[in-house]
């Protein structure tokens, strides 16, 4: 019987020192041994978060920028190869592959500052850094292991459109390629190492997935190739019912809808990409949330259906970094189409809109947005209604960065009543206050506003009113 096929998807905490990628690197030696295993790998902890920042420094016409971060991420590469493979094994090879790349890194940082100009197109090749030189280090981590390996840049396998920062794949050239560059590899018993996040437009222009999209890489690939299983690891074991930074007493969920996940993913639960679960869902594949620093807990299996608990509730979910816009006053009524207009201008500057709400009076349309998106939308709706403030029929068009998302998510919400009231006296009880409140008519989640100061209040809350929690009784 033919082997099974795994994708394993290590995140940057995975990749975050020697130790922790020695670590990653055992589980995939291990999964080696019963099934054929594709790794998909993100940078190092922290490195695109500093290229961006240096990209912006550079842009800002600060020539050291580029040089001082290359000279870090130099060293910090050096010292994990190092300590993972010694003097001997593949060291010099990959020390060649890290200077390429960081030459090619210099040019694009020294470029920026000269100009100071920073496209979209550029500042992707900037991101993509960080994968293209942890790459070359797991794979030859793996070899050092005894595993036959081979570092793969994902610009030869996912085919995107070239909406650079947020690029979608296509499908189809995706999996021509990917079989025909990693279907030999797979059968003479080598594991591709593949950088996560990146894709290639149809014009062979680098292009990203967006921010934490390695998650992504690894179903698209999962797909590409009809893989049994793609495990994503990370630093907790599993999706549990909330953020356990936000809220101590999470616990983990063993299994989980697509939907489920892909709601929580949408409302800000940083353990997966919002894009994630779209490229397995015609396919049907099994994806894993697993914990690579406890290889031996099970952690989320996420599935087409899921598992029901018993309840309702399965998870809560909470994102800061939004804004509230609001398009009002009492003339609204008489403009025609303010709805219409309004979501055509989010539309045309690609502002992600992650809630909306109307008052029945009609008065005025409240919607949040992710805070990069704010300003930019804001001034478009200025100019689009400019003739409507002038005379005042729209009297204010307002924005709100003080603001948090609190999402309360499961597929059995649907017809259990009560749900939306228990969450709300549950916030009256710890006095948070609600300022706009959204259900969709899926009835998957409850989604509501609140001052982003009560945010941790607004979780808690509502974790202990369904008993979410480890210590709660079950
Ligand atoms: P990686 O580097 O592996 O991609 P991320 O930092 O992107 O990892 O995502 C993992 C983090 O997601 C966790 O450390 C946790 O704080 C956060 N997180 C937010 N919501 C949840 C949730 N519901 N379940 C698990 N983790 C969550
Ligand atoms: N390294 C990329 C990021 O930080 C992609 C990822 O980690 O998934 O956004
Ligand atoms: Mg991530």
């Amino acid at each position: 019987m033919a082997k099974p096929l795994r994708v394993m998807k290590f995140g940057g905490t995975s990749m975050g020192d020697a130790e922790c990628i020695a670590r990653s690197a055992k589980i995939v030696v291990e999964g080696a041994r019963d099934a054929s295993v594709v790794v998909v790998v993100s940078a190092m902890s922290g490195v695109t978060n500093r290229l961006i920042a240096s990209a912006a420094r550079a842009q800002a016409g600060e020539s050291e920028a580029g040089p001082e971060l290359m000279a870090a991420l130099r060293q910090q590469h050096e010292t994990a190869l190092e300590t993972l493979i010694g003097k001997n094994g593949q060291r010099w090879q990959v020390q060649e592959q890290i200077e390429a790349i960081l030459t090619e890194a210099r040019r694009l940082y020294d470029g920026t500052a000269l100009l100071r100009e920073l496209s979209p197109r550029t500042l992707d090749s900037i991101s993509s850094l960080g994968e293209r030189l942890s790459a070359p280090v797991f794979s030859a981590t793996l070899a050092a292991m005894g595993v036959r390996s081979e570092c793969v840049e994902a610009t030869r396998l996912i085919v995107t459109d070239s909406y650079h920062g947020g690029a979608e794949p296509l499908a189809d050239l995706t999996r021509e390629n990917s079989e025909k560059c990693l279907r030999p590899m797979l059968q003479d018993g080598v594991v591709p190492v593949v950088t996560g996040f990146i894709g290639s437009s149809q014009s062979g222009e680098l292009t990203t997935l967006g921010r934490g999209g390695s998650d992504y890489s690894a179903t698209i690939l999962g797909a590409a190739l009809a893989a049994d299983e793609v495990i994503i690891w990370t630093d907790v074991n599993g999706v549990l019912t909330a953020d356990p930074r936000q809220v101590k007493d999470a616990r983990t969920i063993p299994e989980i809808s697509y939907r489920e996940a892909a709601e929580l993913a949408f409302f800000g639960a940083k353990v997966l990409h919002p894009k994630t679960l779209n490229a397995v869902v015609a396919a049907k594949i099994p994806v894993w949330i697993r914990n690579s620093f406890s290889p031996e807990h099970p952690g989320t299996k996420i599935t087409p259906q899921g598992r029901s608990n018993g309840g309702g509730v399965k998870a809560l979910t909470a994102i800061a970094d939004v804004s509230l816009i609001s398009v009002g006053g009492p003339g609204i009524v008489g403009v025609p189409d303010v709805v219409g207009r309004t979501f055509s201008t989010t539309a045309e500057v690609r502002a992600n809109v992650l809630l909306i709400s109307q008052s029945s009076s009609q008065n005025d349309i409240c919607f949040a947005v992710a805070t990069p998106d704010a300003e930019r939308t804001v001034t478009a709706l200025r100019k689009e209604f400019a003739k409507d403030l002038a005379n005042q029929k729209v009297e204010h068009i307002t924005l709100d960065h003080e603001i948090a998302i609190v999402a309360v998510v499961g597929e059995n919400m649907r017809g259990t009543r009560g749900m939306a009231g228990r969450t709300f006296s549950a916030l009256g009880r710890e006095d948070v206050n609600i300022i706009a409140i959204a259900q969709g008519s899926s009835e998957c989640n409850i989604s509501f506003v609140v001052e982003g100061k009560d945010m941790k209040a607004a979780l808690e809350a509502t974790h202990r009113e369904f008993g979410l929690g480890a210590t709660a009784a079950k």
